[in-house]
């Protein structure tokens, strides 16, 4: 054995592991900074609500012998309180999605009870915006995984769907059932989405329109809860979209046939 030849093996090992641990470090790095990213735009995003919650009770102690005044400035906490809530609720369902063991409950869903229950959160919301919502497509399809994530994140679309859209305008909920595949598609006939933040709205706290979003209530991570709920049920999110005509969101979710308990005629159908 030549023993050049041995110390240019040698060599060769170790630049690949030094280019290994580079890569670790780097990659470590961009977790970090991730995480760092994420603290500092939550705590933005709380200060907000907070803020405004404290100058409230200020409000109220000063305005304490004018119950009409006392009964707004109350009004207007409660309404702090219902967005710090929402966004405590959105940032942990958010963290829950990137853990580990990130479903609690899997299980085979029935798709129509996911739609069902998404549509009754938001028939309030639609009302007060004068949004028509609708539901059409395919019943009786199911896939594995857990309802309640599943329910988020459509619900998040129709949400969305609502709040960027016009009075007298129609939200529309459709199931598409295909082999081995369901679609579920939200679409709005509402301000649309240009090409340039077509990708970037899945990222958290990303605004496509940061005054609207705000005024609106948004808390910019709908989208991205919508994107790590799928992605974790082992499918897609899509995104069509032209601006000032409208919106289409669809989940696109890997199908299994009906449970035996549940619809036994249905499966062998199919
Ligand atoms: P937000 O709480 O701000 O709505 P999301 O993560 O749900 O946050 O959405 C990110 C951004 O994507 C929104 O601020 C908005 O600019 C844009 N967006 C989401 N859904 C729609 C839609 N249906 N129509 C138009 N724009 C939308």
């Amino acid at each position: 054995l030549d023993p050049r030849l041995v110390s240019a093996r040698a060599s060769v090992i170790g630049t690949r592991l030094v280019l290994l641990i580079i890569r670790d470090v780097t990659e470590q790095e961009r977790l970090d900074q991730m995480r760092r990213d994420f603290v500092a735009n939550t705590s933005h995003e709380l200060k907000t609500p907070v803020g405004a919650v404290s100058l409230l009770a200020e409000a109220i102690e000063s305005a304490a012998d004018d119950p009409a005044q006392v009964r707004i400035f109350a009004a207007r906490i409660s309404a702090e309180a219902g967005r710090l809530g929402q966004l405590t609720g959105r940032i942990m369902s958010l963290s829950r999605l990137q853990a580990e063991d990130g479903l609690t409950k899997v299980g085979p869903v029935a798709i129509d009870e996911v739609i069902a229950s998404s549509i009754e959160a938001h028939v309030v919301q639609a009302d007060s915006a004068e949004v028509e919502l609708t539901r059409g497509g395919d019943r009786g399809v199911f896939v594995r995984g857990d309802a309640q994530i599943l329910i988020e994140a459509v619900g998040n679309l129709i949400a969305n769907a609502i709040v960027y859209s016009p009075r007298g305008s129609r939200v529309g909920v459709g199931v598409r059932a295909e082999d081995g595949v369901v679609e579920i598609a939200v679409s709005d006939q509402g301000i649309g989405i240009a090409e340039a933040d077509r990708e970037r709205i899945f990222e958290r706290f990303y605004r496509a329109d940061e005054a609207r979003s705000r005024r609106t209530g948004g808390t910019g991570l709908g989208l991205s809860i919508v994107k790590h709920a799928t992605q974790r049920h082992g499918g897609e999110v899509r995104l069509w979209s032209r601006p000032g005509r409208g919106s289409t969101f669809t989940i696109r979710l890997p199908r299994i046939d009906a449970p035996d308990n549940l619809d036994a005629g249905k499966k062998s159908k199919k």
